[in-house]
């Protein structure tokens, strides 16, 4: 976060008088110079909004206009950006933990920062990934399935606060898919775990490559998935993106945990279990 000092607002001193716009107006000579000009001069837009602007930012009805948090953009400008970002956040993270460990880690720190008791006067807590956004209705709808949980994995979770401090006393485990960990553990001590009613939104920005694949696939062992569920999974379990190809390096990755001897979790033969039952009920 950058200090007060730089906050300073510059675009006071920058502000065109009067004069100067009308000095300006006197030497447009076409159209799209009109167009710019006023666009930046009456809309406030900053100069990458406004060259981003399409018409599904402008509300015809209410005489408004709204500048989207984020959009989907692959021109130049945006690339280098992002790539810029990426490789700038590269630099901070360890690359010792995965996603889900560093998400626990700093969820987990901010939740350490209150007691139970002051966390025990909330009646949900809901965990939210910051590349998503709830659809209207999200929570009065996901509230009506009465779950202790909702959300197996992918962008977020809603939870019952008394069973998060009870189960897990307020904290997020950390590993790699701390998402399905919370879920499982809630279906282990026979809790009520529903999938989402209404799903939250994702921009559709994530990064999935051979790596992540892999990892998931160690993830998946230690929780306990068969391979046939494997097999038959094309598809993330929340975004529905396709996995096709690619469920090779998921494989992999599940057979060199197994390798490796790699320690499942508690529920993972829960997992195993609702599994092959799932597998049964399809055949018969
Ligand atoms: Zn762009």
């Amino acid at each position: 976060m950058s200090s007060k000092k730089n906050r300073k607002p510059k675009t006071k001193e920058n502000l065109l008088s009067p004069e100067q716009v009308d000095k300006v107006l006197s030497v447009i000579s076409s159209q799209r110079e009109d167009f710019v000009f006023k666009g930046i001069l009456y809309t406030g837009l900053r100069n990458s909004e406004f060259l981003h602007m399409n018409k599904r930012w402008i509300n015809f009805n209410r005489d408004l206009l709204r500048v989207p948090g984020k959009q989907e953009c692959n021109c130049k400008g945006c690339k280098y950006a992002r790539r810029k970002i990426r490789s700038e956040a590269n630099k901070k993270i360890d690359k010792k933990f995965s996603t889900g460990e560093r998400a626990s880690k700093a969820l987990n720190y901010e939740l350490g920062k209150y007691t139970n008791e002051e966390l025990s006067v909330y009646d949900y807590l809901l965990r939210i990934d910051d590349d998503s956004y709830l659809p209207e209705h999200f929570i009065e709808e996901n509230l009506k399935l009465d779950a202790d949980i909702v959300g197996s994995s992918g962008y977020g979770q809603l939870i019952k606060m008394k069973l998060f401090i009870e189960v897990l006393n307020a904290r997020f485990p950390e590993v790699w898919s701390e998402d399905g960990h919370v879920w499982y553990t809630f279906k282990y001590y026979g809790l009520k775990a529903e999938k989402y009613r209404v799903k939250p939104e994702n921009f559709g920005t994530r990064n999935f490559n051979k790596k992540r694949y892999f990892g998931d696939g160690i993830s998946r062992y230690k929780k306990g998935y068969i391979i046939p569920h494997i097999l038959v999974s094309f598809r993330e379990p929340m975004s529905g993106r396709k996995v096709g190809f690619n469920v090779i390096y998921i494989i992999a990755g599940y057979f060199w945990a197994m390798l490796k001897g790699e320690k499942k979790y508690f529920f993972s033969e829960m997992t195993t279990d609702l599994q092959w039952k799932r597998i049964m009920r399809r055949n018969t």
